[in-house]
């Protein structure tokens, strides 16, 4: 059983995705060849957002994005304490300050209550401007960008949407990676749009920055990369991973639909032995990971090893906060507590989640956690 299964994925679309990749090559436009531009115009019909800026990874998007708006020394920028490193490490990256902010049990994402609290403490307590807020929309589900963007509002920030999990997600009618004023996304493998390599891309609907970021991924380029008129980076995307994802583009939402279907017939089974994951209403989760909270840290270990004997594949999605993670010692203020966080990271644990899963898996799975119980 697969954890993430890109193999039986590919055996279905072989054929197409095989001719794309064939077909850059007999090209020999391996940078910046006419695929990447043709994606980032499917990217910005699918999001509806006015410019998409593919680049090297969902790491480098984050990065440009804070390097567009000059975010550095003296800056704080809020990040939900219960998210994948890269969120908070692209803030000390460019030399400002992260701030973790406590997440909802229900939903794993950035709590807006928490996050005024924390934006007040910033400025009463610290000398750091508060600038930008990078909510995450984790395990696919949308942040609850309602109540952020009031809070993001209110003390004049900017707000970024960390996409790298949550591509192909909805609120309401409108798609993920149009909720930030810059919103980010990643293409590894195992995200809901995976390339076949690294891969990343930027969402904004303001033509300035738009520039300005196509400048930055390219050596701060003007005119040409010869002529450099900003200090960037060397962050494209390759034109076979461009290709490689106008075809997977045709069945995302297709897959996501499978997915659901598989998350229900999870919580169908399971909703009354731990907590189920939580799709707040109106809102469509793009399933990058399925997550069980279990009651404690020793059942969660029974239920590991029970699905460890039957061969079964599970991971553990966070470990550790991100405010306990050894890189950021010594660098975030003093008082910033974080315990919804500390209480999942002890207790949650992420199932095999894709479009090929079948329902005797989904029932193995499901018996397999009950017995341990
Ligand atoms: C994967 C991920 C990233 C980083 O994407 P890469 O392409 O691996 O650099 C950023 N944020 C979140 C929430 C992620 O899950």
């Amino acid at each position: 059983m697969e954890f993430r299964d890109l193999k039986t994925q590919y055996y279905k679309y072989r054929e197409t995705i095989d001719l794309a990749m064939q077909q850059v090559i007999d090209q020999t436009a391996f940078i910046s060849g006419r695929q990447v531009r043709e994606l980032e115009q499917q990217l910005e019909n699918y999001t509806g957002v006015r410019h998409c800026i593919s680049c090297a990874n969902g790491t480098d998007a984050l990065q440009l994005a804070l390097m567009a708006w000059n975010i550095g020394l003296g800056d704080a920028v809020f990040v939900p304490d219960f998210t994948f490193f890269s969120s908070g490490e692209v803030v000390p990256l460019v030399g400002a300050t992260p701030i973790f902010v406590d997440v909802e049990k229900d939903t794993f994402n950035m709590s807006s209550i928490s996050l005024q609290e924390a934006v007040e403490k910033v400025l009463k307590t610290t000398n750091l401007h508060p600038k930008a807020v990078i909510a995450v929309d984790l395990f696919g589900q949308p942040a609850n960008y309602e109540e952020i963007r009031k809070i993001v509002k209110q003390f004049g920030l900017r707000l970024i949407e960390d996409g790298a999990q949550g591509f192909g997600g909805q609120i309401n009618e409108k798609k993920a990676c149009s909720f930030g004023d810059i919103s980010t996304t990643s293409f590894f493998p195992a995200k809901p749009l995976g390339c076949y390599g690294d891969g990343g891309a930027i969402f904004t609907n303001d033509d300035e920055e738009a520039q300005i970021l196509r400048s930055l991924r390219v050596h701060g380029k003007g005119i040409d990369k010869y002529d450099n008129v900003r200090i960037g980076m060397n962050s494209r995307l390759d034109t076979l991973q461009a290709a490689i994802l106008c075809e997977k583009m045709k069945f995302l939402d297709e897959e996501i639909g499978a997915c659901q279907v598989v998350a229900d017939e999870y919580t169908k089974r399971l909703q009354s032995y731990v907590k189920t994951p939580v799709v707040t209403i109106g809102m469509k989760s793009a399933w990058a990971q399925y997550t069980i909270q279990l009651a404690s840290k020793e059942q969660r270990d029974t239920v590991t090893q029970a699905l460890k004997q039957e061969s079964i594949p599970s991971a553990i999605y966070y470990v550790k906060p991100m405010h306990l993670q050894k890189a950021f010692w010594g660098l975030l203020p003093d008082g910033f507590a974080c315990p919804v966080t500390e209480q999942i990271c002890a207790t949650c644990l992420s199932l095999p989640m894709h479009a090929y899963l079948s329902v005797e898996e989904i029932e193995m799975i499901c018996e397999t956690i009950k017995k341990a119980l």
